[in-house]
């Protein structure tokens, strides 16, 4: 484990590695979207792809949404072009209040939209399955997500599926990832929070294939026959997380009142199983979404890495227990046996005990010089 020299992203975080000068992917990819990238001419270039999709067939795109900030901004921005999107959510089990309203909001900007439930008996034995043995509470959500919305656009014939950011540009990947303009299954595989897995991977006696077909992506090969594109509109426009919030404010997106993790409250406001997706990280990689969002605020310059370092050590995250509760009650387990697969989860490549018997992370104590307990 070590740390990006510019940022304060650690190579314990998937995707994350550094180069010769010990700069993160990360830090190099937002180097590329400022100076190397020319948006003017992508936003043309993008003009012009959607020109080949408009007016084919009953909707012109399928826009995966949360009713988050991306989401708005996506719906929004493909309506300005004059295209006719369909939207489509896979419903969070516990969607908030806030994250409702904000996706009506983002209906009334002018969409149809399915609202896709899953069977929740499948969905929370499944859930607890990979959380006991991978530790991550997003995997089940995600590889239904992936797969319904590809199986959407194919039953309802639409050629254009239009995703926000990729998030190797925007997070850190390697060079030729960053430079994906299309998502595919080898992108899914390694960014898309499956941890590698499809969901054929997880059948056995209990959870059998026929009980997965949702989970299940449909051959590559058909996607291709179909002609379906998968496409970034973070490739074609910059795609800067607070400034799409605010974008999306204008045009009725709602922040919550207090950030719900991290610095910003606009992240994580759509659903509590978000905010526990964010909550193992630090088991996992010895980070929290402050890492993330310190990390932007560096390279955007709206902070120095060393105030980075004295945030860290003045602030702390609060344990998001309401939303460890929700979690628990759909999959039917007690609060202590949430803890116990967390710590279960634990990377001992990365923490270990000090002499009173507490965790630490000795690669942030040598890099930064001081260590506590960020999560309290
Ligand atoms: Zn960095």
């Amino acid at each position: 484990m070590k740390y990006c020299k510019k940022c304060i992203m650690p190579t314990s975080r998937p995707g994350i590695t550094l180069n010769e000068d010990g700069v993160c992917g990360g830090c190099l990819g937002f180097k590329e979207k400022k100076e190397e990238i020319d948006w003017v001419s992508r936003g043309k270039e993008l003009d012009k792809i959607l020109d080949t999709f408009r007016g084919k067939g009953d909707y012109d795109c399928l826009i995966p949404v949360s009713g988050g900030k991306d989401s708005t901004w996506q719906v929004y921005t493909m309506l300005q072009r004059g295209m006719k999107p369909l939207a489509i959510t896979i419903k969070c089990q516990y969607r908030t209040e806030l994250g409702q309203r904000n996706l009506d909001n983002l209906i009334s900007l002018g969409v149809d939209h399915i609202d896709f439930t899953v069977n929740p008996e499948i969905d929370s034995k499944f859930m607890l399955k990979t959380f006991e043995q991978n530790g991550n509470p997003s995997l089940v959500e995600h590889l239904i997500m992936w797969s319904t919305i590809i199986k959407t656009a194919l039953r309802y014939d639409i050629n254009l599926i239009v995703w926000a950011e990729n998030s190797a540009l925007e997070y850190g990947g390697s060079k030729d990832d960053r430079n994906k303009f299309r998502m595919d299954y080898d992108w899914i595989k390694k960014y898309g929070v499956t941890n590698g897995t499809v969901a054929e991977d997880w059948t056995d006696e209990n959870l059998t294939l026929n009980d997965v077909t949702s989970y299940r992506l449909p051959d590559e090969s058909e996607l291709n026959e179909a002609g379906i594109e998968n496409l970034f509109l973070g490739m074609y426009m910059e795609w800067e997380p607070e400034d799409i919030a605010k974008k999306s404010q204008t045009v009725g997106f709602e922040w919550a009142e207090n950030p719900v993790l991290g610095l910003h409250p606009f992240v994580g406001v759509d659903c509590d199983f978000r905010v526990v997706h964010h909550f193992m990280k630090w088991y996992k990689f010895g980070l929290t979404k402050l890492w993330d969002n310190l990390a932007i605020e560096i390279r955007e310059g709206r902070m120095t890495r060393k105030e980075a370092v004295v945030f860290l050590k003045e602030n702390t995250e609060p344990i998001p227990n309401k939303e460890i509760e929700s979690f628990c009650t759909y999959m039917k387990i007690s609060k202590d046996r949430f803890f116990e697969i967390a710590e279960s989860h634990r990377n001992l490549d990365i923490w270990k005990k000090d002499t009173t018997n507490n965790w630490y992370l000795p690669e942030f104590k040598n890099e930064f010089g001081f260590w506590k307990e960020f999560l309290k």
